[in-house]
Parts: structure tokens; sequence; C-alpha cells
């Protein structure tokens, strides 16, 4: 860099900032900093960023807001790329509503709502973006998102590239991408519903979210993947762990597959609180649970 500062190397409109806390950017409030955090304008300078991180040798990833994101104490090295400026959503063939990847899940279903579609509303109380509601195959009552998923738009390799309908792989809360992918937006398959019976789904399901999941401390919503056929709260309750605390780190008495930030927890205190979690779970129910929360960065 020769004196040059790593910023002025390259011409990008957006933010870049250098030594970001992640603490920032998760619902958990926990996290070290990022070497970079970045928040392109547009494609044009993603793709720029992107090459300059290429010829730097410095790695990325992409986040949305950071709701199932636990970062750890040492902070990531290279990149955190933000899509919030990517927020653009529209009709597509009468049917189709298209989102880029940083819109919020909330004024999709509304977007749809206001054409007379429907089907997603069950992603309304989710919080975070479209790209982090696809990558984590977000969903509540049975459903999951890529199940109406007509096409997504990747970024591979810095090639624009769509993956439609059968072409999709998935499971429960997951998606398989590769290395380095960035998921640049999604077409979702609606049907046709009258705006009212929209306007009830988006209604209960924030009400449901207000009363049974409002745990009153930051949160990532559930922290272990439900095992097949099991509830992960019933297991933890089984095991007695309700209220059980690490430093900052507290199982909700609220919902016991909610760890919260009661107060000035590290990613150390989760780690270890999931831990002890999963250890007394197993021996009690012999079952092994697997984080549902994307445990990034460097120790
Ligand atoms: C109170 C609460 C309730 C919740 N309820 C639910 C629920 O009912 N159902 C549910 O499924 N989840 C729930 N969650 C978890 C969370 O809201 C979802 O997982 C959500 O989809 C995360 O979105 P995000 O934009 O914050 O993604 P992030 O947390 O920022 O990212 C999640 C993952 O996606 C990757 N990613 C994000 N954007 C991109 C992109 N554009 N390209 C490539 N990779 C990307 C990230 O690297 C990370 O691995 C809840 C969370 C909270 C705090």
């Amino acid at each position: 860099m020769n004196g040059q500062s790593r910023e002025t190397a390259i011409a990008f409109r957006g933010e870049l900032l250098r030594n970001e806390p992640m603490e920032r950017h998760t619902s958990l409030k926990t996290g070290g900093p990022a070497d970079f955090f970045a928040i392109p304008e547009d494609s044009d300078d993603l793709c720029g960023l992107l090459s300059w991180l290429q010829g730097e040798g410095l790695p990325w990833m992409t986040i949305g807001r950071g709701y199932n994101l636990l970062v750890r104490d040492g902070g990531i090295r290279g990149c955190v790329i933000s899509l919030e400026r990517f927020n653009r959503i529209g009709l597509v063939d009468e049917l189709f509503v298209e989102a880029e990847a940083g819109a919020e899940n909330l004024p999709v279903v509304r977007f749809a709502q206001q054409r007379g579609l429907g089907g997603i509303s069950f992603i309304s109380g989710i919080p975070g973006t479209i790209g982090g509601a696809l990558t984590m195959n977000a969903g509540a009552y049975g459903q999951g998102i890529l199940s109406h998923t007509e096409q997504l738009t990747l970024l591979r390799n810095g090639t624009v590239m769509s993956v439609c309908r059968d072409e999709i792989k998935y499971a429960y809360r997951r998606l398989e991408l590769e290395a380095g992918d960035i998921v640049l937006a999604a077409r979702f398959r609606l049907s046709e519903c009258d705006a009212g019976i929209v306007e009830e789904d988006i209604r209960r399901d924030l009400e449901l979210r207000r009363t049974k999941h409002n745990v009153g401390f930051p949160s990532a919503g559930s922290f272990f993947k439900n095992p097949p056929g099991q509830a992960a709260w019933r297991l933890i309750d089984a095991a007695g762990l309700r209220g059980t605390a690490v430093g900052g780190a507290l199982v909700s008495e609220v919902h016991s597959n909610f760890l919260v930030n009661a107060g000035g927890a590290t990613t150390r205190d989760f780690l270890a609180l999931a831990e002890t979690i999963k250890n007394q779970v197993c021996a009690i129910s012999g079952v092994t649970l697997e984080e549902e929360v994307r445990i990034v960065g460097e120790i």
C-alpha cells in the first residue's frame, strides 16, 4: 500500500468503514471488529469492491441485518459487505414479486398485498432482509421462504447468474451456496389474495410474536434448530436450563430456545452457554442440538 491507506486504493462510492465493531450490526449486540465494513451503492460498486478485495487477497462475507449472526469477539478478518442499499421491490408478470437482497421482509409482503397478492405472509414478523431470509431459508408455521422462490439471482465469481426453482438446493434453515456467493435478489411465486386476508395474516403473526416472543432482551430468535420432530425449547426445558446464565448470556425465562444478552454479554459467554446446553440436552435426551445462528469470526 506504500503509505496509501487501503480505503483510498479503490474508487468506492458507498461507505467503507475500518475496524467496525460488529456488535453494532448484530441483534445479539456482541462481536469484535470487522477489518472493513462496506456498504456498496449499487452493483457496479459491489463488483469494484470485490475485485479490489480479490486483488488484495482479502476474504469477504455478506450480511443482512445480523439477526441470526453470532460474531466471535476477535472480529472478522477481511470485509463484511452489507447490501442494505440494494432494496428495490418490483412486480413481474402479475404473479411474481422480485426483491433485492437488502429489502426487509415486511415491506416485501406489504408490496405484494397492495397488488392483491399473498402467500408469504409468514415472513412478515421475521426480522431481517430478503438476502438473510433466503440464505437461512427463514420460515415459520412449517413454511420456509425457499419453497416460494421461483428464481434466485446470485453473484458468483464476479458473474451475475440466475438459479431457477428446480436448481435451488435447500433444506430446513439452509440454502446451498458456494463460498463467496452473494445473493442479489429473488423472485417469489405468489397467488391472488384479498388484501384484507393478507392483513389478517400479518396482524396475527405480529401479535403472536409480540406476546409469545417478547423476551425483553437482545436475541437472535431461536438459537438452536429444531431437531426433526422435536422442539429445541422443550429439550432445553427438560434439561432444566431455563434461566441458566454464563456471564451476560442467559437462557430466556420466556422462551428457552432464545439465548439473550441480559447485559454486557460477550460472544465467549454465548458460546460457553451454548456448549453447556448442548452437553446437558445430549446427556438428558440423547439429542445433539445444532446451532441455527451462524457463528463467524475469530476467537
Ligand atoms: C426476535 C427474532 C425472531 C426471529 N424469528 C425467526 C423466525 O420465526 N423464523 C426464522 O427463520 N428466523 C427467525 N429469526 C432469525 C432471523 O431473523 C432470520 O434468520 C433472518 O432471516 C436473518 O436475516 P438477516 O438479514 O438479519 O441475516 P443475517 O443474520 O445478517 O445473515 C444470516 C446469514 O445469511 C448470510 N447472508 C445474509 N445476506 C446475504 C446475502 N445477500 N448473500 C449471501 N449471504 C447472505 C449471512 O452471511 C449469514 O450467514 C428471528 C430473529 C429474531 C431476533
